[in-house]
């Protein structure tokens, strides 16, 4: 098998030493070996990015915009062959693998027009005789480092921005999902990106990503990930003034009130909470549910859950596929421990389980009589496992969901228009979802949270700019 290189200065590269991608639905199943970048070619990628980047942000945006467009085209023409790719190598069903690949082509296709929608301002200064402008310009070369649950939504909702504004890229991909990243760099390079505008260096957070941040010659940083490594990110790029963007965990509540239809409530939980197999910083891990439907909320989501397949994620009727890898599962089955000790009750679920292929499956767990104190209720668990606390009514539903340190996103479920516009109004969330789950989220509208979840500029959308661009004031004399 051969080994898949990096990309650096428009060449495709061996590195130092290879990462072997290991298919988490079935561990005999080796996808590739990837060539791991060293500190020296980090080097030269921001270098190659550096020279790129005079002639990339003084290019057409004409130019820039059929560029993007054709990406955009050729991810979508080889969706089946990529959602293949991701459902194997990250674990997600073929249909959300699928959905997730053609989103990242649509996400290119929007910042296609997006950057044709740049506006800058001309009006007339306070002082008589002179104008004032106030324009953006690209921010320069930006490092791009992406987490292994959306292996090609997230890179491509920072890599089309960032090339629509004219903004050279060194992208470093979490190191259980090179696949997808590399993929999607061999459709970049197919598509005439010029050389040194856009780099791929596969390699280990603490080596690869460490260097990129604190490079002098990288002029901002886009980062998803835990918020642990997002802190010390934040730190690194604040010591030498980088621009930085953060997007980090959530411990997402859904609210379910009394008067919930309670199928819609059922489906909004078990979508949130263990679809994508709960690997989802917008995963409802916290069902706050008033005590007029609690019992049987409880009882209907853990007959669903009963009837969900986990299984290989390639597999036709698989709902649930399985966890990323075999430290994850081992820190779910950590948590369950923790939840039961802690004096939960564990409805349902929560076995590791046995399929025909060697993976790392677990049924998706559901804890009950929990409080807001335990640590299964206020750290982020980030695999299949949500708990239930019981409210006394809606005030006190709201008080617990905004009861945390995170603030991604916040779901109610009612049927009450009072209740879900104050709910919409009062959730500490950057994303409120009323009466849908938490699931599929629009690639045309900004993304992100509030509180610990998130820092700095808003991701996708046309609030994308705000990160990809600086602002010049410029006066002239009239
Ligand atoms: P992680 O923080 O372990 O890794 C994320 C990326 O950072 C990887 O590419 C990793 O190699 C790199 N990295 C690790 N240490 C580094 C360092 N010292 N310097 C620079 N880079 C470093 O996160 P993960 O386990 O890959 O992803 C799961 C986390 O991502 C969860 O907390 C989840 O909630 C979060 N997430 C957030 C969003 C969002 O938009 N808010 C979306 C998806 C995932």
């Amino acid at each position: 098998m051969t080994t898949k290189r990096n990309y650096i200065a428009g060449e495709w590269v061996e590195g130092q030493g290879t990462l072997a991608n290991i298919n988490p639905s079935d561990t005999g199943d080796l996808i590739a070996d990837y060539a791991q970048a060293s500190p020296a070619q980090l080097e030269d990628a921001v270098a190659a990015a550096r020279q790129a980047f005079p002639a990339w942000s003084q290019s057409g945006i004409q130019q820039r915009s059929e560029l993007l467009d054709r990406i955009g085209q050729m991810i979508l023409d080889r969706r089946a062959e990529l959602g293949e790719l991701l459902a194997r190598e990250e674990g997600k069903t073929l249909p959300e693998a699928t959905g997730e690949v053609v989103r990242a082509g649509q996400i290119f296709k929007f910042f296609s027009g997006e950057v044709l929608q740049l506006r800058g301002e001309l009006q007339p200064s306070v002082r008589p005789g002179l104008d004032v402008s106030v324009t953006r310009e690209s921010l320069g070369v930006i490092g791009l480092i992406t987490p292994w649950n959306f292996p090609i939504a997230i890179p491509a909702w920072k890599i089309a921005p960032a090339l629509a504004y004219g903004n050279c890229v060194v992208f470093k991909p979490a190191e259980l999902v090179p696949g997808s990243a590399h993929a999607l760099a061999e459709i970049i390079a197919e598509a005439g990106v010029p050389g040194g505008v856009f780099n791929l260096v596969m390699g280990p957070g603490r080596v690869i990503g460490d260097a990129l941040v604190n490079h002098p010659q990288v002029d901002g940083i886009s980062f998803t990930g835990s918020q642990n490594t997002g802190r010390n990110i934040a730190a690194a790029a604040a010591a030498r003034l980088a621009k930085v963007q953060l997007e980090m965990g959530g411990k997402n509540p859904l609210v379910v009130l009394d008067d919930a239809d309670l199928n819609t409530a059922v489906e909004c939980a078990v979508n949130g909470a263990f679809f994508s197999t709960g690997q989802r910083c917008t995963a409802s891990s916290r069902l706050i549910v008033t005590a007029g439907i609690h019992d049987r909320f409880v009882e209907a989501v853990c007959e669903r859950m009963r009837g969900l397949v986990v299984d290989h994620a390639l597999k036709e009727g698989t709902h649930i596929g399985p966890v990323v890898d075999a430290r994850q599962l081992k820190q779910d089955l950590d948590y369950i421990k923790i939840g039961s000790e802690e004096g939960a009750r564990l409805a349902c679920g929560g076995e590791q389980v046995e399929r025909e292929t060697p993976g790392f499956f677990l049924t998706p767990a559901l804890f009950t009589e929990t409080t807001p104190e335990m640590r299964i209720n206020r750290e982020e668990i980030f695999g299949p496992v949500a708990s239930v606390l019981r409210a006394d009514d809606y005030d006190h539903a709201l008080a617990l969901a905004n009861d945390t340190e995170f603030g991604l996103s916040a779901g109610i479920v009612t049927q009450s228009l009072k209740y879900a516009s104050h709910f919409r109004r009062n959730a500490q969330a950057g994303m409120v979802m009323v009466n849908v789950p938490t699931a599929g989220v629009d690639y045309h509208v900004p993304f992100g949270g509030r509180k610990g979840s998130s820092f700095g500029a808003r991701e996708q959308g046309s609030y994308a700019r705000e990160f990809y661009t600086v602002v010049k004031t410029a006066y002239t004399l009239a």
